[in-house]
């Protein structure tokens, strides 16, 4: 347990390589066959390390270490004792606070302020939350009548799902992991991680917090690698997984659910979006111009709740163009450890090459380029970071690609419109369905609006604003199942019901 600790140490660059090896067994291990890639800065382009590259034979271990801690002591733990150990996971996380920082800082690229204030104290509380939850939620009975004239009581209890197979995107990699992680633990499962290719640190320095805080090997498990013919695909086609829960792109999500219906396994899955904000007339405009600023360009455009298609009622329209393209100006990408910095860079240059094919197709329908549409002038020693404007538009057609497919880039495209019909038709022309912010004083047509829009998630006078009892996935192509409070439990548990003839 002393190689994770390496890299997180150093993320702005100490010289020295990090090695990132698997997670089995409540042990560090390099792949069976020695196979590793390369893991980069996205801000400069430097190497941060090399990353062990999982196969066949590391998959089985994880899976067979994971099977077997199942049979051992985790299994044995009571309810209390078990919740006892997530929530030591938080305490865990928050006593090596500035690790995770550095480890996410360094796979991302992404501002300190944003790791320190959201990303990693939200990793903590995961564990905090769904360790309560669990210790505090009941199951339902009911008293039956019989034919004889007698009774029967029904109950029902949760059991584990078993083995769960947790597959991360890269876009927020602490918290997306520990969303599914927490769950999964808190309710007796054990789990393997395949954490993104972009990502490896986090999920890395996790297995250090497991191991600290008491979590019996085999419970956590991380192999790395990449997806299709990698970690991923062996991991998700295992017939040793009970479940699969998964964060990413709505492609992979058919790739993987392909995989599941072999073996019969349940999935969660959370997809891509291409989110609304609908503004009217009556808003605070100030209110919504910070807002949709945030929802736009944080995390460089790379949040699946982020907002892409803004949608303004006419009489507000110039105005808040004009407003959003100041704050837009405003964003100072730069080094994520420069407390000046607002805007970090996109993943990699394999992801730029994606975004920037959107802005030369907003270019080719006719778009107006309100900002940006380019790569910004970085200094020399950022040059080799994948650096995007902030980008934003008018004047694309509604049946443009730039306004209905998922970009994930720091952009959008303001639409004028006159009507509430108008409006919610045009946000709903896509097939994903995740989320959705409108901006109203009228509280009648708040709701109005928020149940006709086909988004799993709706804020009013707000984004992102999350309490984490709540249902939280996507309609449409978005998703599959809900997590958040008891609906995580209805995936991480098998309720089985009991009838006894009284
Ligand atoms: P991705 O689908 O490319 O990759 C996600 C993970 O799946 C990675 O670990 C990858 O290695 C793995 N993978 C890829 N192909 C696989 C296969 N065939 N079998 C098994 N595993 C495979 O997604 P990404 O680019 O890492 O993340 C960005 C996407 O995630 C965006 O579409 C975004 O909207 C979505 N996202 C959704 C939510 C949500 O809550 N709905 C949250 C965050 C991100």
């Amino acid at each position: 347990l002393d190689q994770a600790a390496e890299l997180v140490r150093s993320p702005g660059g100490s010289g020295q390589e990090i090695a990132f090896r698997h997670f089995i067994d409540g042990r560090f291990v390099e792949s069976v066959g020695q196979v590793s890639f390369e893991n980069r800065r996205p801000h400069d382009g430097t190497l941060i390390g090399r990353v062990a590259e999982g196969g066949r034979a590391d998959v089985d271990a994880a899976v067979m270490a994971a099977r077997q801690a199942l049979h051992g002591p985790w299994g044995a733990l009571s309810t209390d004792e078990r919740c006892d150990l997530v929530r030591a996971v938080a305490d865990g996380i928050t006593r090596r606070f500035d690790d995770f920082v550095a480890a996410e800082m360094a796979d991302t690229g992404q501002p300190r302020s944003m790791m320190a204030h959201a990303f990693v104290p939200r990793g903590a509380a995961n564990f905090k939350a769904f360790a309560d939850l669990v210790r505090n939620i009941g199951a339902e009975s009911f008293q039956t009548s019989t034919p004889d004239g007698g009774g029967a009581i029904n109950y029902a209890i949760r059991k584990p799902k078993g083995v769960i197979a947790v597959i991360c995107p890269w876009n927020a990699p602490l918290l997306l992991m520990t969303w599914k992680v927490a769950p999964a633990l808190a309710c007796g499962n054990t789990v393997v991680v395949k954490p993104s290719e972009e990502t490896p640190g986090s999920a890395t320095l996790l297995g250090e917090v497991m191991a600290e805080a008491g979590i019996p090997k085999g419970v956590y498990n991380v192999v790395h690698g990449f997806g299709p013919d990698s970690a991923g695909a062996f991991l998700t086609s295992h017939p040793g997984i009970d479940a699969i829960t998964f964060t990413g792109e709505t492609r992979t999500g058919t790739a993987i659910m392909k995989a599941a219906a072999e073996g019969m396994r349940d999935v969660s899955f959370e997809l891509g979006g291409k989110n609304s904000a609908i503004i009217f007339a009556d808003a605070d405009l100030d209110g919504a111009v910070d807002t949709i600023m945030r929802s736009a360009f944080l995390n460089c455009g790379q949040v699946c709740l982020g907002t892409e298609k803004v949608l303004v009622e006419r009489p507000l329209f110039d105005r808040f163009a004009a407003a959003l393209k100041a704050k837009a100006e405003a964003l100072r990408p730069g080094h994520p450890d420069d407390a000046a910095t607002s805007l970090g860079p996109l993943i990699s240059h394999e992801h730029r090459a994606k975004v920037l094919s959107y802005y030369e197709r907003a270019r080719a329908d006719g778009a107006t380029i309100v900002t940006g549409g380019g790569i910004p002038g970085m200094p020399a020693e950022l040059a080799g970071g994948a650096w995007v404007q902030p980008t934003i538009w008018t004047g694309l057609p509604d049946d443009s690609p730039v306004v209905n497919e998922e970009i994930f880039g720091p952009c959008c495209h303001i639409r004028p419109f006159d009507t509430e019909a108008e409006a919610v038709a045009v946000a709903n022309n896509t097939p994903y369905g995740l989320a959705a912010t409108i901006w109203t004083r009228d509280l009648a047509r708040a709701h109005r609006v928020a149940a006709a829009v086909e988004a799993g998630v709706t804020w009013v006078n707000s984004w992102f604003l999350r309490d984490l009892r709540t249902p939280f996935g996507g309609t449409k192509q978005s998703g599959i199942g809900r997590e958040g409070g008891v609906h995580s439990l209805e995936f991480y548990t098998e309720l089985r019901n009991i009838c006894v003839k009284l």
